[in-house]
């Protein structure tokens, strides 16, 4: 882990494009006002509303909303029967709670290296991962780029292993003409405040299996038989019974009011983050110092993220310091993602070291996120373009030192 870095210098508010800037707009404020006069603040018609809008648009069978994609891929685990020992196969690439749900079920995160040059699990990695402990694999659909769904199913198939997809960056995005949320058993979707969709916090559950989708909707209220408004409402009755012990983890009406908005605004947010993404690699594709991220044939990438990646040893500065050099300019990036196994509670507890999953870390070594979201005008992409070609320009190495250094 690198140390901890320097707090960066103040750049004036009017010039500084920030890295993200959440779309809410008067619909969502209007709709939550309406809420808290409605009398009903929890979970209740809006929720209900909202889950089934989801499962049109999606085109899943069954969706349940829940407070956050961590807290639903938990209980996509949970409703697994997932056992103290069990081992689960996911990416390093990734946030903290891919890998932390696994463990917080008692199971075991084993990790397999993403593909060289990219940032999803490589399919092809798998069967050395499996063991007779193995449960279920976690792809990561890392900056809205669908994994190698084909792949990953038949090895789940020949394995008999679950399929639980981290869907967090991956709204919007498909496969082979196959939308995210309908590939395999379970999907789950962010809808945090910096996700291509967002409520503030919430997330949603998708699958194909009517049965799993009650378990996930009972477990994500204590296990109870009913939730407060089928007890509540007109009609309701006080009476519940606990059939098994859960979680708190149920999405509200407060949520559901920027949701319903959120989602009739998605097919437009999205067509603009496409087009940023499509500028930005037009003005950036040309720079060899950079590999531009991966949009392969077949898909339907949900840009999330877009992710540029400094080629190693060709600048005379490191991604760190051309980070620090962009916030100077006034322009907010970010890194996504530390890989897991660098972290100190991964190193300490499971024995990692630098050099284990050699791609995830050049990945992470080059990685910078560049500002992208519907609101970012054409204007600064072109701003952000141009400063990031400065900069390479000023700090490259020439030819013959590189040439040199790889010998
Ligand atoms: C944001 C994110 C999550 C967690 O989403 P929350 O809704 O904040 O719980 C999970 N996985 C990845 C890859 C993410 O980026």
């Amino acid at each position: 882990m690198p140390s901890p870095k320097p707090i960066l210098p103040q750049v004036p508010a009017q010039t500084y494009i920030p890295y993200h800037v959440p779309s809410i707009g008067e619909e969502e404020i209007a709709e939550v006002v309406d809420t808290l006069k409605s009398g009903w603040l929890t979970t209740g018609p809006k929720t209900a509303r909202f889950e089934k809008e989801m499962a049109a648009f999606v085109g899943a069978p069954c969706t349940v909303a829940v407070n956050s994609c961590t807290a639903g891929l938990h209980l996509a685990l949970a409703a697994a029967d997932l056992r103290p020992g069990d081992e689960v196969i996911t990416s390093p690439y990734t946030f903290a709670a891919t890998a932390e749900v696994i463990i917080a079920c008692g199971g075991r995160p084993v990790f397999i290296d993403v593909e060289a040059n990219g940032f999803n699990l490589d399919p092809a990695k798998i069967e050395r991962a499996v063991t007779r402990r193995s449960r279920a694999i976690m792809p990561v659909h890392f900056a809205g780029e669908p994994c190698r769904m084909d792949e990953i199913k038949e090895a789940a198939q020949r394995h008999s292993l679950r399929i639980i997809e981290d869907a967090a960056h991956a709204l919007g995005a498909s496969y082979h003409g196959h939308k995210v949320g309908t590939l395999s058993e379970t999907t789950v979707f962010s809808f945090y405040a910096t996700k291509n969709l967002t409520t503030g916090e919430g997330g949603m559950v998708c699958t194909l299996d009517a049965e799993l989708a009650a378990k996930i909707k009972r477990l994500s209220l204590h296990g109870l038989s009913r939730n407060a408004w089928n007890r509540y409402a007109r009609g309701g009755s006080w009476y519940y019974e606990i059939k098994e012990a859960g979680f708190k983890y149920n999405f509200t009406d407060l949520q559901a009011s920027l949701g319903l908005h959120q989602l009739i605004k998605f097919p437009a947010m999205q067509q603009r983050r496409r087009r940023l993404a499509a500028l930005y690699r037009s003005l950036l594709q040309e720079v060899d110092e950079l590999q531009m991220p991966p949009d392969p044939v077949g898909v339907e990438h949900a840009w999330h993220l877009f992710v540029i990646r400094l080629r190693p040893g060709r600048l005379k500065i490191d991604r760190d310091r051309f980070i620090e050099a962009l916030h100077e300019h006034g322009i907010g990036t970010s890194v996504h993602f530390i890989p897991l196994h660098l972290h100190p509670y991964y190193r300490d507890r499971y024995g990692f070291r630098r050099g284990d999953f050699p791609n995830a870390e050049a990945a992470y070594d080059g990685a910078i996120s560049l500002p992208l979201y519907p609101q970012l005008e054409e204007e600064k992409v072109k701003e952000i373009a141009s400063a990031v070609r400065n900069l390479i320009q000023k700090n490259k190495k020439s030819v013959h030192t590189f040439i040199k250094e790889e010998l």
